[in-house]
């Protein structure tokens, strides 16, 4: 008990007003904080003429876009615009049109190996960095379990559904979208997901080795949900 009220009185020292909680010391022993500023709490005090209270301590939006970057694929950990070298007049062009629109949504396709899901990665690399909008990425298989599991287990939220319902800006990026059979899941679901997207303007990026139209061709998606790619994407062909 003593040793509670010694630290407790210590910590009330270090916080005397006036002090920033940035100069506050972490006083465990064992284990020290990755963040100095707030021990690792995520909060830290805020003050300002007629206030003091708390705010999000900044190494909340780094831990964030860190777990982001973590989930570009080890392949893909190098790709950026910069490092895309276009093969022909057709990728040229695709990379002209990201550049000048980075925060554009896409329907990128073309054959294995054109570069699209590089390019897919350079934007989702780009947007994590910039840290301005909430973004997740994706591949079908991933997807496909996510929204299976939400639609099976009570407890689960996904994070892709619950993100594209809220109205605060929002980007998924989905890469090999054509890898979809039918049968991964109800229409209903997949409809919800990209209607939600369509209805609060969301940013989408996709890639696919099938075109739109040939998405309905071998039936790949309904095509309720093809016209909604349609609306919310530029088409880039590479
Ligand atoms: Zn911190």
């Amino acid at each position: 008990m003593q040793a509670v009220a010694t630290t407790l009185t210590a910590v009330r020292e270090r916080l005397r007003p006036g002090k920033r909680a940035g100069a506050i010391p972490y006083i465990g022993r064992d284990n020290e904080p990755a963040c100095r500023i707030c021990s690792d709490t995520g909060w830290c005090r805020a003050e300002g003429e007629e206030f003091i209270g708390l705010k999000r301590c900044k190494c909340v939006k780094e831990r964030i876009r860190a777990a982001r970057l973590v989930e570009i694929p080890e392949r893909f950990r190098e790709s950026t615009f910069e490092s895309y070298r276009p093969g022909n007049p057709k990728q040229e062009w695709a990379l002209c049109q990201m550049l000048e629109d980075p925060d554009g949504s896409y329907y990128l396709t073309g054959s294995y190996g054109s570069g699209k899901t590089h390019l897919l990665y350079a934007q989702y690399r780009q947007m994590v960095l910039a840290g301005k909008i909430r973004c997740h990425v994706r591949t079908t298989r991933g997807l496909v379990e996510e929204l299976r599991r939400a639609e099976f287990d009570d407890g689960f939220v996904s994070p892709v559904l619950a993100a594209a319902s809220k109205p605060d800006p929002y980007r998924l990026f989905w890469d090999d979208l054509d890898k979809l059979k039918p049968a991964d899941f109800k229409t209903e679901v997949l409809f919800d997901l990209v209607n939600s997207l369509y209805d609060h303007i969301h940013g989408l990026t996709v890639t696919a080795n099938y075109s739109l139209r040939e998405l309905i061709e071998h039936e790949r998606m309904h095509p309720a949900i093809v016209r909604r790619l349609d609306d919310m994407c530029g088409v880039i062909a590479l």
